[in-house]
């Protein structure tokens, strides 16, 4: 393996390459960098996402340009603003050490007149998105007559986005003389026709595997209990309103009610399991492809097809039952040169799985506090005001309702009008977070709550839950049915998917095991039975001891619709018992029962299998 002075690089390239902690090229870069510098013959490469392939094409033309000359030496196109902007932003790093090296970087959906400004500045190097480049050159803003670089970075993307014509434009700007350098993934006909029209025959280079050095993804974990674990997802997509995410969830149960929940919240969401139809999966995975959706919810099989580059976070709902699996999940952010976050919610009892995930990915979580209403708005306001910077005037088309507007808001200043936009749109989620609890401290209270023992109460396990159609209410309603005396106090009720949890006065432990044992009542169609619970809460001993005890159904936090905290439970409405069940497990592909592991451990299934 060289080292980059090897490849003939020159220091001050070497130098801030050894600040980004480069340490050794990459397979493309080691193929590439020597090639560029040697020789003026097209290149056509054959180079994923985060090969490191941004560094393969640039440091070999800051190696040669000639920064006497304030001439286009350069230009670089790249299928999406976001890439040519990673592009660009890599190129000024790694001429950290060049003071006259200038790099200008060109797309839509901001300001042409900034850019034109920065190209008559001299720039030798521009990124481009092809059809902003082709609008400059147009405006004769951008004039490509002395390029020696064509640079075609992700080549198939561009073809698959429509921009054939736009790449024409730009190629026949160019001289003759230029070398082109193709970079992409895959080499469908329409990229080799461009190799074939446009290029002169080209060295062929291939890359090696993503870069597993790139420290592209974080880790970070929230601590939650139930009842704080919906609310802190949203708080979490509240703080970044431009998230691209996809929620990760164990069943397809759990994945339609988080997504269900969210859509009913207001978020731009939708689910993704193997209960859907193909059909349902294609049209849903196409939105989220297209950003029409922002958050996906699905189980790790759904979301094996999804090819997704772009994504800001993974959302861990909760982790994986195979621990492996959590590398799957976190490894599809932080791709294609992006930096992405993996979230994991995890409650007292599962943060002991991090530890052994950590042994895996040989990186450590990052512990962060579910940020408060306070941050979140604060979050959204800066939000607003950066694109309201951004925003381009189209002038042509807004300039014959001006006249009106200016003469109605004539009377205020200019506070005040700024005060009246952002309220209008900011009056909503004021008024949402306005006296928000902070959920730090109410998973805290919760957990510790949970490690008290009332001694006045005894604690009863009983074998139905949630997915039962149990609630409190219900219940608070079977108790009472069984006529175990007047007033008698029900104390803690903790609703779990497949049995529950509840405490009554002590002085009625046996007339209440009396009562239901007489009467065998039933819930639903199904024979209820109850059990003193021995060793409450203190882990050890009884199966039932086992649970996390931080669940609480019948507080007022999670119940009231609107409010932060919502999670209607309507997804199970007519499904039948047995599909709830096998909705609960965790989804496996079609094919795969017989060497799949299940749930592992775990009350529930014991008492499924016995
Ligand atoms: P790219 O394929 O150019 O988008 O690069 C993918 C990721 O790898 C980016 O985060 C780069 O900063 C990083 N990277 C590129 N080359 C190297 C290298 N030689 N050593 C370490 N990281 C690199």
């Amino acid at each position: 393996m060289s080292t980059f002075l090897e490849l003939g690089l020159k220091e001050p390239i070497n130098k801030a390459l050894t600040d980004l902690g480069y340490e050794k090229p990459t397979v493309i870069q080691e193929k590439a960098i020597p090639q560029i510098i040697s020789s003026t013959d097209d290149l056509k490469a054959f180079a994923q996402t985060g090969t490191g392939k941004t560094a393969a094409f640039s440091l070999p033309i800051l190696q040669l340009l000639d920064t006497n000359s304030s001439n286009v030496q350069a230009i670089i196109l790249s299928p999406t603003r976001e890439l040519a902007v990673q592009i660009g932003n890599n190129i000024k790093d790694f001429c950290k050490y060049l003071p006259d090296v200038r790099v200008t970087t060109v797309y839509g959906g901001s300001s042409m007149e900034d850019q034109i400004r920065s190209l008559k500045r001299g720039s030798q190097i521009v990124v481009g998105t092809p059809g902003r480049t082709v609008d400059l050159i147009k405006r004769r803003a951008l004039k490509l007559g002395n390029v020696q670089w064509l640079v075609l970075d992700e080549a198939d993307e561009m073809l698959n986005m429509g921009f054939k014509e736009e790449l024409d434009k730009v190629l026949e700007a160019t001289p003759e003389t230029k070398q082109t350098l193709l970079f992409s993934a895959t080499f469908p006909r329409e990229v080799e026709a461009i190799a074939r029209n446009y290029m002169t025959k080209p060295v062929e280079i291939t890359s090696g595997q993503k870069n597993q050095g790139a420290d592209s993804v974080s880790h970070e974990y929230y601590s939650v209990t139930e009842r704080t674990r919906y609310p802190a997802l949203k708080r979490i997509a509240d703080l970044n309103p431009d998230i691209y995410a996809i929620i990760f969830c164990r069943t397809r149960r759990e994945t339609q009610e988080v997504a269900d929940n969210l859509i009913k919240d207001g978020y731009s969401a939708d689910s993704l399991h193997g209960d859907l139809s193909q059909a349902q999966r294609d049209s849903v995975m196409g939105k989220f492809r297209k950003k029409s959706i922002q958050i996906l919810v699905a189980t790790d099989v759904a979301a094996r097809g999804l090819d997704v580059t772009e994504l800001t976070h993974v959302l861990n709902h909760k982790l994986p039952d195979q621990i492996e699996n959590y590398t799957h999940r976190s490894g599809r952010t932080g791709r294609a040169g992006n930096t992405g976050i993996s979230i994991v919610l995890v409650n007292g009892k599962e943060k002991g799985k991090l530890r052994q995930i950590e042994k895996i990915i040989q990186k450590k979580f990052v512990e962060t506090k579910v940020p408060t209403g306070k941050e979140i708005v604060q979050n959204q306001l800066m939000n607003l005001i950066d694109k309201v910077q951004k925003t381009e005037v189209n002038e042509s088309e807004i300039s014959e309702f001006l006249p009106s507007i200016y003469e109605k808001l004539k009377d205020l200043d200019r506070e005040e009008l700024i005060q009246k936009f952002v309220s209008l749109e900011f009056n909503t989620m004021l008024a949402y977070y306005e006296n928000s609890k902070d959920l730090n401290d109410l998973s805290s209270k919760d957990n510790s709550r949970a490690r008290t023992v009332n001694e006045n109460m005894t604690r009863f396990f009983i074998n139905i839950g949630r997915k039962d159609n149990l609630n409190p209410a219900k219940l608070i309603g079977l108790i009472n049915d069984q006529n175990i005396g007047d007033k008698i106090e029900i104390g803690a009720i903790d609703i779990l998917d497949t049995f529950s949890f509840f405490e009554i006065d002590k002085d009625f432990e046996d007339k209440t095991l009396e009562a239901f044992s007489s009467n065998q009542p039933d819930f639903d169609g199904r024979s209820v039975n109850i059990e003193v619970t021995k060793k409450e809460r203190s882990g050890g001993g009884r199966r039932g001891a086992k649970k996390p005890f931080g669940k609480k159904d019948g507080g007022g936090f999670g119940r009231r619709r609107g409010s932060e905290g919502s999670s209607s439970r309507s997804s199970d409405s007519g499904r039948g018992r047995s599909d709830k069940r096998s909705s609960d497990r965790p989804e496996r592909s079609e094919r795969g029962s017989s060497g799949e592991k299940r749930p592992s451990g775990g009350f529930g299934r014991k008492r499924r299998d016995s």
